[in-house]
């Protein structure tokens, strides 16, 4: 709170904020005079039936303080008199009277004091504890400008009355305490300073300027400085405040050891600043701060632990792309030499004339026929490869009668894999099933399905393959008793240059691009490639296609 003190002693300070005031200011009072012929009655004479109607009469002057006075003397002689119920009568009336003093103390204070003696001496306690709760509440909000010995005699008082210790507002009482030492400490004061100093109530702060003996000050108590060190609380520190003298102000004391210590005169405030880690602090879940640092370390290395996944998995990606890559390279080198072998050994044969028999002659013709159309076939696989590779765009699409396609397909395939004694057994296909599709496209992909079914079934030589509606699809299915292919396999085979790691063992000849090839083909009509597959019992590969609608 902010005051101002003048030479003569007067606050100004905010309104019920000062319990006591360091001088009790001039207030209307009657002269002692004005009572001497009663008094005379009362004292001398002993007349305390005359004293009372002087009394009496001058309870009704015109003039306030006469009034207060008389009725404070006339409740007097009414308790001498032994009639309490006629003091209270005129301490009532007292009780009215505002801004006038008798006897140097506020008209309605001896009021509320005269009545609760009334009440003590009548020994009726309930209304003792009315008036006197009364009394305590006023003196709590500062109603009358006391000085401090008086506040603090009736305020005990009060509590007396009340049965209790007397109940103090520490916060206001030590603000009060503080403007009283400013009054008295008046002829010594610094032009300007801060100073906090300890009262039994608490420590209160005080910053002021003084010039010409008049005093303007703030003033703060101990909840403030209180405050002040609760400020550090958040990050587990702890701080203490102590005035010059070593008191602790504010806080616990600061350990010895272990603290930061800001002394008064270099911050230029009336303390010593101490800080320090909050006790048992290596015990305590770490502070919002080390929670924090330790979060962010822990975001770093998942980041970290990531990237490095990351990394590391496209590495391997690329060392086994590239890996895929050279065995393709390899394959189908491999491929085309046997093939070209045989023809340039022929072909050597034929230049030079050295064939003894002209049956001998005729079987190299057949086998170089045989040799080029393989080659021929190679070259195709790997250019159709490269084509469909790009996808949809590809595609030279036209209404394609699928069960005549299927059918002269397997006519074809059967024809080349007869010699080596295979038989391809084709279900009678659905009549009349149409779709929009690429015809060589189609074409090849159902040769290569063929061609694998043919491959891995060493020991079977009989390839089954079936066609069927299925609602707006038709399904070309076809199934081997072969090699077979184990489920951990089963999805990577449709990757180009992929091949089955039995396949690689037994040595059968590939590039790993059929199945590609087939997949990229069926998806590019918008349908569906499905394998079913038991390692030893053979394999049934199912293209599922969308017809035309309305051309069945
Ligand atoms: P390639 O036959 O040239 O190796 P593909 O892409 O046609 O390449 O086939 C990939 C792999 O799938 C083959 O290496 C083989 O392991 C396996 N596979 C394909 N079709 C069959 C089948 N009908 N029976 C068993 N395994 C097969």
């Amino acid at each position: 709170m902010t005051i101002s003190l003048t030479p003569d002693g007067r606050v100004a300070a905010p309104q019920g904020s000062l319990l006591h005031v360091p001088v009790r200011g001039a207030v209307r009072e009657a002269p002692p005079a004005a009572f001497s012929e009663g008094e005379q009655l009362e004292f001398s004479g002993s007349d305390l039936g005359g004293a009372a109607r002087v009394y009496a009469r001058l309870s009704a002057a015109r003039n306030v303080s006469v009034r207060a006075g008389a009725l404070v003397r006339l409740s007097r002689v009414r308790r001498k008199l032994r009639d309490p119920a006629g003091a209270l009568q005129a301490y009532d009336q007292l009780a009215q009277i505002e801004g006038v003093n008798v006897g140097g103390l506020p008209a309605t204070l001896v009021a509320r004091v005269g009545r609760a003696s009334v009440f003590s001496e009548m020994g009726r306690t309930s209304e003792l504890r009315d008036e006197a709760g009364a009394l305590q509440k006023d003196l709590l909000e500062a109603r009358w400008p006391l000085v401090k010995s008086e506040y603090q005699f009736y305020a005990t008082q009060a509590a007396e009355w009340l049965e209790m210790k007397p109940s103090w507002d520490a916060e206001a009482l030590a603000r009060a305490e503080a403007v009283d030492w400013l009054w008295h400490s008046r002829s010594g004061l610094e032009p300007s300073g801060r100073r906090s100093i300890a009262f039994p109530s608490g420590t209160a702060l005080v910053a002021w300027s003084a010039s010409q003996g008049r005093v303007r000050a703030m003033v703060a108590g101990p909840t403030y400085l209180a405050a002040l060190a609760s400020q550090a609380v958040a990050v587990d520190l702890r701080l203490t405040l102590s005035d010059e003298g070593g008191h602790v102000l504010s806080g616990e004391p600061a350990p010895a050891r272990q603290a930061a210590i800001r002394p008064a005169a270099a911050a230029g405030l009336p303390w010593t600043l101490h800080v320090f880690a909050a006790p048992g602090n290596a015990a305590t879940p770490p502070s919002a701060r080390r929670r924090l640092l330790i979060l962010a370390f822990a975001v770093v290395g998942l980041v970290l632990v990531a990237g490095w996944y990351f990394i590391l998995r496209a590495i391997a990606r690329e060392q086994r792309a590239s890996r895929l890559q050279s065995d393709f390279v390899a394959a189908v080198s491999h491929e085309f030499r046997s093939p070209l072998t045989s023809m340039s050994h022929i072909a050597e044969m034929l230049a030079s004339d050295r064939f003894p028999t002209e049956d001998l002659r005729r079987t190299s013709y057949d086998v170089l026929v045989r040799e080029s159309d393989r080659l021929r076939r190679l070259v195709e696989g790997l250019l159709d490869f490269g084509r469909f590779e790009s996808g949809a765009a590809a595609l030279r699409i036209e209404s394609v009668d699928v069960s005549e396609l299927v059918r002269s397909t397997v006519a074809d395939f059967q024809q080349r894999v007869a010699p080596e004694g295979y038989a391809i057994e084709l279900g009678t296909p659905p009549a009349g099933v149409f779709a929009d599709a690429d015809r060589e496209a189609l074409s090849r992909a159902l040769w290569n399905l063929l061609d694998n079914a043919v491959k891995y079934s060493p020991d079977c030589r009989t390839v089954w393959v079936e066609m069927e509606r299925q609602s707006n699809d038709v399904a070309i299915v076809v199934r081997d008793r072969g090699l077979g292919i184990p489920l951990n396999e089963q999805r990577e085979i449709f990757n180009r240059f992929v091949r089955g790691a039995d396949s690689k063992a037994r040595r059968i000849k590939g590039t790993g691009i059929g199945l590609a090839m087939v997949s990229q083909i069926v998806r590019a009509h918008g349908g569906e490639i499905r394998l079913t597959s038991e390692p030893g019992r053979g394999s049934s590969f199912t293209m599922l296609l969308h017809t035309a609608e309305g051309a069945a």
